[in-house]
């Protein structure tokens, strides 16, 4: 970019441009959904990432959240939606929001967002940056590996936290042809996608993982706990700057 230091010292453009940086890189790592890559042009992950850390908010890497959880790679998370088929109008379970920006993704992907955190603080802590960037999303804190009933059956669930296998309880939630995107294993862990056709679930590995464990049972107190997050026109907002990111693509 010509502007040089001028540009350097505003933030917004200069993480526009690491965005763009972010972008090409999830391409390179096989990433093809032109959705989901709009996506990552258009939601700030810096807004989601401890503000110490922010400078590395378009690294590839995950980074701590808080209460020793971490914000997944934005490769994870990329080929986590892409699995997932994502579209919009489509109901999708969240579970392990942590700091909320896969949350956010999936709200630009055009998707009804359902979503769990166990952590309450954490809980908080996401519907206030989504809340702040005009995000819309149903969040509740409690244990979400027993899923969301009231809301099921989902086209897609994704699940931010590793489990030896995947929840059954999940599993039953999950809409004829709705994937699970699920990280299993103990010591080697992979990152999974289960299909449902009819009773059966197809089985395909996406990728090699390392995610924090999946922590089962309610949290102290028993009953779910509903964070309000604001609704309404905001996620044409959001759309509408992942239309203008979108042009850029590709130009000087
Ligand atoms: N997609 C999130 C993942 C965060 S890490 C992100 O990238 O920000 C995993 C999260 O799952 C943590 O916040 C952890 O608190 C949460 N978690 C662990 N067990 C859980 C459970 N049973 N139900 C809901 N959330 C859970």
């Amino acid at each position: 970019m010509a502007a040089g230091r001028l540009t350097e010292r505003d933030p917004a453009v200069d993480y526009r441009r690491d965005r763009r940086r972010l972008v090409e890189r999830l391409r390179e790592r096989g990433v093809g959904d032109s959705a989901v890559l709009d996506a990552f042009k258009s939601v700030r992950r810096h807004a989601f990432i401890p503000y110490a850390l922010r400078g590395r908010a378009y690294e590839d890497v995950p980074l701590p959240i808080g209460r020793g959880q971490t914000i997944s790679s934005p490769t994870i998370h990329a080929l986590s939606l892409e699995y997932a088929e994502v579209r919009p109008g489509h109901r999708v379970l969240e579970v392990g929001t942590g700091a909320g920006f896969q949350t956010a993704l999936l709200a630009v992907l055009g998707a009804e967002v359902y979503s769990i955190e166990r952590i309450a603080s954490l809980c908080e802590a996401a519907a206030r940056a989504l809340d702040r960037l005009g995000v819309e999303a149903n969040l509740v804190h409690g244990d979400g590996s027993r899923g969301w009933p009231e809301y099921a059956p989902f086209q897609a669930i994704i699940v931010g936290a590793v489990a030896p296998r995947p929840p059954e309880a999940l599993l039953s939630q999950l809409e004829e042809g709705g994937h699970l995107i699920v990280p299993v294993g103990t010591r080697r862990q992979e990152l999974r996608r289960y299909t449902r056709r009819g009773d059966d679930f197809a089985r395909e590995t996406i990728t090699g993982v390392r995610f924090v464990p999946l922590i089962e049972g309610e949290p102290s107190g028993g009953d779910r706990e509903r964070i309000p997050v604001r609704t309404g026109s905001s996620r044409s907002t959001t759309r509408g700057r992942r239309v203008r990111g979108g042009d850029r693509e590709r130009r000087p």
